[in-house]
């Protein structure tokens, strides 16, 4: 063995002993929060990212869609025949444009009932609260009833709850945290978004 290979020998033992000190220490088994926020592209794929692994292992998993819902979602075109997936979209046409402050309340509040019955459920593994962060922005939520449903989960379910602009109350109480940090979009060099990758 030459220097450079005794010198990577030494690193790798180092980082193995560093790993394995981690996966040792790391003993508690429980139902996380994530938060997938920034203005980077890749929160709502994550989020299906994941919602397919859950599915993978057979756990039951609910999916519900703050804004997007009126919208195409591959994603969603193909997982939905899973019928351990449960996908509530706000529905009542809320889109940018509405302009109609009382029937987008109204439209996100329908949907949080279903979204407070999956964080009651403990057979639901998972749910995803896709672009939540809005409605908070917006106040069509309040932070305390969303705190208090994410709370009182049960110790064995997850939550990935994603959007731009996190409410620091959110990201406070996560146990992940990942801030999708944009180096360039096309969009912004006139590039439409795209079926199949974008949506
Ligand atoms: P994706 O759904 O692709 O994972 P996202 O959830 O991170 O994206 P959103 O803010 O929810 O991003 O945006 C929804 C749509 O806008 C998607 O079609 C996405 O590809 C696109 N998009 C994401 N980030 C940007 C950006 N920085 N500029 C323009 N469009 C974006
Ligand atoms: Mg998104």
């Amino acid at each position: 063995m030459n220097d450079r290979d005794t010198r990577h020998q030494q690193a790798m033992q180092k980082l193995k002993a560093h790993v394995d000190g981690k996966v040792a220490a790391a003993t508690e088994q429980r139902g996380l929060l994530l938060v997938f926020t920034g203005n980077g592209k890749g929160k709502t794929t994550a989020a299906w990212g994941t919602v397919t692994r859950a599915l993978g292992y057979g756990y039951r998993v609910g999916v519900v869609q703050f804004i997007k819902g009126m919208w195409e979602c591959g994603e969603r075109e193909r997982l939905v025949e899973d019928p351990n997936l449960e996908v509530a979209i706000m529905a009542t046409g809320f889109t940018w444009d509405t302009q109609n402050r009382e029937a987008d309340t109204a439209a996100c509040r329908k949907v949080w009932v279903e979204a407070e019955r999956m964080l009651a459920d403990p057979e639901v593994y998972l749910v995803v609260l896709d672009e939540l962060t809005y409605m908070l922005k917006f106040g069509y939520l309040d932070i305390e009833t969303v705190k208090r449903a994410i709370e009182n989960r049960p110790p064995e379910q997850t939550v990935i709850i994603t959007g731009r602009n996190a409410h620091r109350e959110l990201t406070a109480m996560a146990d992940t945290v990942t801030e999708m940090q944009e180096v360039r979009h096309a969009f912004n060099a006139g590039v439409q978004a795209r079926r199949g990758i974008d949506y």
